[in-house]
């Protein structure tokens, strides 16, 4: 199997024709057989260069331990340790061992299910395989497939051109030539080039920006150029986003702030405000103070609820490429959609034609052939007298094409473009056979149609004559067409007329006209040479239905406070209608056009941006301004896009977000999220799990920094009050790790709140600790140091021992975080209003903490480490009903909260 391989590398394959270099791969323009494929795929390995994104499990273990937070906490343990506290400092490293693994654990399985949707997104191509187009994973590309490229792939391998039509590829990955280069088949001699300059030969990972082309496969995988070049295996570290940043940031930042006031408790225990405390017992209370406190499983819960939206939302068909679009998603203020197969069904029907002066109805639905063409002023069949201009529109329909249809089963399936295929279907229902025309009028060239230029051409021959058919907007092509077929001026205003007449019922219009090739005349001059005497045959008008979840969604849309805009490349008033009938913009929406773009400036375009809401004849050039201008006007941007020109403007938006089915390789690549589904819709779903996850990391920070607030106030005030401390430094301890080790993951698993879209989008500056949270956040823990208080003092008073009182302090607080947890569902709906069965995960995660703190409770043992004993019925009633009172107190708040708050606003 080497033994190919090296026959095929070292080979100048620039040096060679394309003939040559076809038969050196064994392979023909018709492409290889599936068997002959799978074959040489065994032989020669996945086309891959290997890379496949390793986790790099050491390091992210050492990240659980990498953190100040451990650091002071290892510090702890080793103090306490010298001072003869063996078995707390046992304790201390238990409880970092338990937390590392479990972040680890956790972790691990956040970054695998976030990758794994990486994988949804399998890079592909189109090849040539016994003569048949199809798309396959590039993986299992072999040397020897004929590989067909278009504007926005990627290239899949290593290709030797064997034809190349305004084929410019981007090559700086490789060359550091940004300007693309020109391809061409041609052969070249010289055979020391460098790789930039042999112009017959695509190069793997490098960009095509414009054209279409086709080359068979001479190197694949490791092979490659770039294989070649990026031997090493690269394993990739994992990504934070700006809001893990934070909270990491944050988490250290109150790790230091925790470590002063454990000082603080140091320094006002030693002024001798705590009697009978020695030194040590302050020094151990400080230490367990600050591990109980610093919320060391925050940083991790993060990653995990933003993990567990990643996978919601791919479930919705939004696939997340980039993490950090989740936390923005939840405050998109304007989301700019395409039109066509987003908002639209891209299933496109020809309704109507108009050719010299008359209009024709097109009756049938779909891709279906039965159908007929008739006459709309005399309701008569039109008649297609052979040479009339009718005629001649519905054959450039047919044939000036890159698009097929094939019939399984009945069942229509396109390939290429459904406006092509429906241009395709309405000349069959004339009853033209597109064999027969193909053969009548065989195709020699083809200038496929690019958005930017908004028309496409192809060059026939006939009896020896040479014809461009074009097709495109009425505009584009009107400017470029002199003649009408009968040779009378080509009545400009007329047909502009026409096609805005049916632009008007959001039909999608198209011209269709055709010149005759001067003679000695090449192809590569057309663009040019179409300034002049290109001679109209008429219009087809195309209907593409509105997806119905399309109009929902935008009225959704509304209510939570986001904007929609339609930017696309078809007709204003045919934009304007179809935007009317989803309710886009209201009834009337305010429209701007690519040609009123181009003459706005910055600042300009900035005002008006703010209330349009359809964007019509825009070419991609426009979108990135568009999207500039919005994000200057403070606008939290999704925009999406499938061409390569598109790119920019993806990048450029807060949220670019790419078709999975239409959008091209490069627009995939520099998306923050692609649609499975292509689906309007699911951009608002994503908007929906972004808002999720923001919420639930409130949830997880309130049940956090409460319980951390409580044991805080509890320690502070009693060494104020001079009362002795309520709980040993290991119970401190073990409460941190009952009542934090898992209860915070399963707020992570919270569903959406009822409501949730219905409010304005969060300020994307505002932090996670609002005012609200904050105050939450001391009244809870204000009311568990009291609950604690009065247990523990009225043990005391009763003359129970100490060791008992402590017991009962540390019930009440387990007790307390119980409440806690199901008060942190919601910040504004009470406990009493919620199906608490929605997250078993919940109950789960509590059973285990009652279980643990009933085995500290009742086995010997355990009392023994944890220094407990055990309780009696009534006892633990009376924990729960003190720790009750976090309940009640959490609920006076929320419904204060709900008569008298304000509805959080978006701040200016
Ligand atoms: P959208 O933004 O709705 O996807 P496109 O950019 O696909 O619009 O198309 C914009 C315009 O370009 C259409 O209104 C039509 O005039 C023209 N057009 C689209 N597809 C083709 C095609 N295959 N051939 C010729 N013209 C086309
Ligand atoms: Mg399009």
């Amino acid at each position: 199997m080497q033994q190919k391989q090296q026959n095929i590398t070292g080979i100048a394959w620039h040096t060679l024709s394309a003939d040559e270099a076809l038969k050196r791969l064994e392979s023909s323009p018709q492409g290889l057989t599936p068997n002959e494929a799978a074959r040489r795929l065994v032989r020669f390995g996945p086309n891959d260069l290997g890379e496949e994104e390793g986790l790099d499990r050491l390091k992210l273990l050492l990240d659980q331990i990498k953190s100040p937070l451990i650091y002071i906490l290892l510090a702890a343990a080793g103090v306490t340790a010298v001072l003869d506290h063996v078995k707390d400092a046992l304790v201390i490293l238990a409880v970092i061992l338990v937390n590392t693994a479990l972040g680890y654990w956790q972790e691990l399985r956040a970054e695998k299910s976030i990758r794994a949707l990486r994988g949804m997104v399998k890079a592909r191509a189109w090849v040539l395989r016994d003569g048949k187009e199809q798309e396959i994973e590039n993986a299992v590309l072999v040397p020897g497939d004929i590989v067909l490229l278009a504007s926005g792939d990627r290239v899949p391998a290593d290709l030797r051109l064997i034809r190349a039509t305004e084929l410019k590829i981007e090559e700086a990955a490789l060359t550091g030539e940004s300007v693309p280069a020109d391809k061409a088949t041609a052969t070249l001699d010289a055979i020391d080039l460098p790789a930039g300059d042999r112009a017959n030969l695509a190069f793997m990972s490098t960009v095509v920006v414009a054209g279409r082309g086709r080359g068979v496969v001479t190197a694949t995988g490791r092979a490659t150029l770039v294989g070649q070049i990026a031997e090493d295996v690269r394993t990739v570290s994992l990504v934070k986003t700006p809001l893990q940043d934070k909270f990491d940031r944050f988490a250290k930042r109150l790790g230091l702030a925790v470590l002063g006031m454990s000082l603080l408790v140091f320094a006002l225990g030693l002024l001798g405000l705590a009697p009978g405390v020695t030194g040590m017992d302050l020094f151990m209370t400080a230490v367990a103070m600050a591990v109980a406190i610093i919320p060391e499983g925050l940083p991790v819960v993060v990653t995990i609820t933003m993990a567990i939206g990643v996978s919601r939302m791919a479930k919705r068909n939004a696939v997340i490429r980039k993490l950090h679009a989740v936390e923005t998603l939840g405050s998109t203020t304007v989301i700019c959609t395409d039109k066509t197969g987003t908002l639209t069904r891209n299933e496109m029907t020809v309704r109507a034609l108009y050719s010299l002066g008359r209009y024709f109805d097109v009756s049938g639905s779909g891709y279906e052939l039965h159908g007929s063409i008739t006459d709309r002023q005399s309701g008569e069949p039109a008649r297609l007298p052979s040479g009339s201009d009718l005629e001649m529109a519905l054959r450039i329909g047919l044939l000036c094409t890159e698009s097929s249809i094939e019939w399984v089963d009945g069942m229509a399936a396109i390939k290429g473009d459904p406006t092509e295929a429906a241009l395709i279907v309405a000349a069959m229902k004339a009853n033209m056979d597109p064999e027969r025309e193909r053969a009548l009028w065989p195709t020699r060239a083809v200038i496929p149609f690019e958005s930017h230029r908004g028309f496409m051409a192809t060059l026939h021959e006939r009896n020896g004559h040479y014809y461009v058919f074009l097709k495109g907007g009425p505009e584009k092509l009107l400017d470029i067409c002199a003649l009408q077929r009968s040779q009378v001026e080509c009545g400009h205003e007329e047909v502009l007329a026409a096609a805005e007449e049916l632009a008007r019922e959001g039909l999608r219009v198209l011209s269709l006209g055709w010149k005759e090739l001067p003679h000695g005349m090449s192809f590569e001059e057309l663009t040019e040479e179409l300034a002049q005497g290109v001679i109209f045959a008429g219009l087809a008008a195309i209907i593409d239905p509105p997806r119905e979840e399309a109009a929902e969604a935008v009225a959704g849309c509304a209510r939570a406070g986001i904007r929609t805009a339609m930017i696309t490349g078809d007709h204003v008033v045919t934009a304007k209608a179809i935007a009317a009938q989803i309710g886009i913009g209201g009834p009337e929406p305010k429209t701007l056009t690519g040609r009123e773009i181009e003459v706005l400036d910055d600042a300009q375009l900035r005002e008006r941006v703010a209330d349009v809401s359809v964007f019509a004849r825009v070419s991609p050039r426009h979108k990135l301004r568009i999207a500039q201008a919005l994000m200057a006007s403070g606008e939290v941007v999704a925009m999406t896009g499938d061409g390569v020109n598109d790119a920019p403007a993806l990048k450029a938006a807060h949220i670019g977000v790419s078709m999975g089915r239409t959008g091209t390789e490069v627009a995939k690549e520099a998306a923050d999220m692609v649609l499975a589904d292509d689906n309007f819709a699911s951009i608002f779903h994503a908007v929906e799990e972004g808002r999720i996850v923001f919420e639930n990391i409130r949830k997880v920070t309130l049940y956090l920094l409460a319980g951390g607030a409580g044991i805080l106030l509890a320690i502070l005030s009693t060494l104020l009050l001079g009362f002795p401390l309520p709980l040993n430094p290991t119970q401190i301890i073990w409460l941190n790790f009952v009542t934090g080790a898992l209860q915070d993951v399963a707020l992570a698993f919270e569903e959406g709140e009822p409501g949730i879209l219905d409010q304005p989008p969060r300020n994307p500056k505002a932090g996670i600790l609002s005012g609200t949270l904050l105050r939450r956040i001391l009244l809870i823990g204000a009311v568990e140091a009291l609950g604690v208080l009065y247990v523990f003092n009225t043990a005391m008073a009763a003359g129970r021992s100490l060791q008992e009182a402590r017991t009962l302090a540390l019930t009440t607080l387990v007790c307390c975080e119980i409440f806690q947890v199901f008060n942190c569902r919601s910040l504004r709906r009470s406990v009493f209003r919620m199906n608490h069965l929605h997250n078993p995960l919940l109950f789960a995660a509590i059973g285990l903490a009652v279980l643990a703190q009933l085995m500290v409770l009742y086995v010997p043992q355990l009392e023994w480490l944890v220094r407990t004993v055990p309780l009696s019925g009534f006892d633990l009633l009376m924990c729960l009903a003190v720790a009750s009172s976090v309940l009640v107190v959490s609920e006076v708040d929320k419904l204060a909260m709900r008569r008298f708050g304000r509805r959080p606003s978006r701040m200016p």
